[in-house]
């Protein structure tokens, strides 16, 4: 039964030819009580505090219907590790003449799921592409500006005042990176005031979006990192865009939050902005010698279906070490499993977005 191609193990999870036929995105956003119910406890087997390690059992192969080995995939295609064979992605044709700009944003209300990570670092990949990205700290704790060298504390202008005073203008915030093609709009802990200050403006949903506006005409994509909080920051944030991409940590309670994430963005596509899409889910911190990781991607496969990219991206220490170069991991570590992991997102982004 191969599956873990790195351990060699044999893996229980996912044999393909028998798995349940993915279901189409837009079908498949669950409420919360089915979400609970794929996490049933009657229907896996196992008590509801017994999920230490691994909150799933191995399935038991039943008796009449033995387990087959899992087909070889189409024309030598690899299975990639949300068990679907790798896609064949076109190679982005270069650009010549750049905007507009596709908003995208990074968001789920928890943290440490990899947001500011795949913000960078998706960014970097973009740029390398050749495509002119804008990345927006839009999370008070300014860690999108760190990752990329540059100190919150001493930001003469912020994200801030760009939400909130008239008289800055958007070219005295928006800094260049170390990266050729990689932009950046700063924030620091001045914006959690702008969560307060915000509520008694006019149309206070629709503040960044009239930020944006007046850049996007520069940049092909700009990619906003959402604070871990589902407030008036990133709902300004899904206002302004066109796209989400939801980062999900291969973790059981990484996706309990998934539902209420769903919720809001449905009540924001039928409230505030009609022309927002999920883009995808992204699973990241993946660790493949883990049972518990590999189930937990492959409930999120049968759940979201092709919702969820192919690229997944691996736990390594180099992602906590780039923050501290302040550089992405494609400079840092361009060769390493890390950085290539992001080319491909990239290159997934682009063909879901039909601008490759
Ligand atoms: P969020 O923005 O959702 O809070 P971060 O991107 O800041 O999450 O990630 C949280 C921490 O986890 C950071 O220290 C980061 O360096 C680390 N991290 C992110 N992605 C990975 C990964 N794939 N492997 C290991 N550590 C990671
Ligand atoms: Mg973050």
């Amino acid at each position: 039964m191969e599956r873990s191609h790195k351990t060699g193990k044999s893996a229980p999870i996912l044999v393909v030819e028998d798995a349940e036929p993915l279901t189409p995105l837009a079908e498949k956003i669950l409420s919360p009580e089915e979400l609970e119910a794929l996490f049933d406890p009657d229907a896996n087997g196992t008590a509801a505090s017994d999920f230490g390690t691994s909150r799933f059992v191995e399935p038991e192969p039943a008796a009449a219907e033995p387990v087959k080995p899992p087909v070889a995939p189409a024309a030598g295609r690899k299975l990639g590790p949300t068990g679907r064979p790798w896609p064949d992605l076109p190679e982005p044709p270069p650009v010549y003449k750049h905007g507009p700009a596709t908003v995208m944003a990074m968001c789920n209300q928890k943290g440490g799921v990899g947001k500011t990570t795949t913000t960078i670092n998706l960014g970097a990949g973009l740029a390398e592409l050749g495509r002119k990205v804008l990345l927006v700290d839009f999370d008070p704790q300014g860690s999108l500006s760190v990752g990329l060298g540059v100190n919150p504390h001493t930001l003469e202008h912020s994200i801030y005042d760009l939400l909130l005073s008239k008289d800055t203008g958007i070219d005295e915030v928006i800094g260049a990176t170390k990266v050729p093609n990689l932009d950046i709009l700063p924030s620091n802990i001045d914006l959690s005031a702008a969560e307060v200050q915000l509520v008694s403006e006019v149309a206070r949903e629709q503040t960044l979006l009239r930020v944006l506006e007046k850049v996007k005409d520069r940049y092909d994509v700009i990619l906003i990192d959402c604070a871990p909080s589902l407030g008036l920051l990133t709902i300004n944030a899904l206002t302004a865009a066109d796209k989400v991409i939801m980062p999900l940590e291969c973790e059981f309670f990484a996706l309990r939050g998934i539902a209420l994430l769903h919720d809001t963005i449905a009540k924001v596509q039928d409230r505030l902005n009609a022309r927002l899409e999920i883009l995808g889910i992204l699973g990241t911190m993946y660790d493949p010698r883990t049972l518990h990781c590999r189930e937990v991607l492959e409930r999120v496969v049968q759940a979201f279906g092709e919702q969820v990219f192919h690229t997944v991206i691996r736990r390594t220490v180099k992602f906590p070490e780039t923050t501290v170069a302040g550089e992405p991991i494609t400079t840092y570590a361009p060769t390493s499993p890390g950085a290539e992991a992001y080319r491909m997102l990239a290159r997934e982004v682009l063909a879901r977005c039909h601008v490759g």
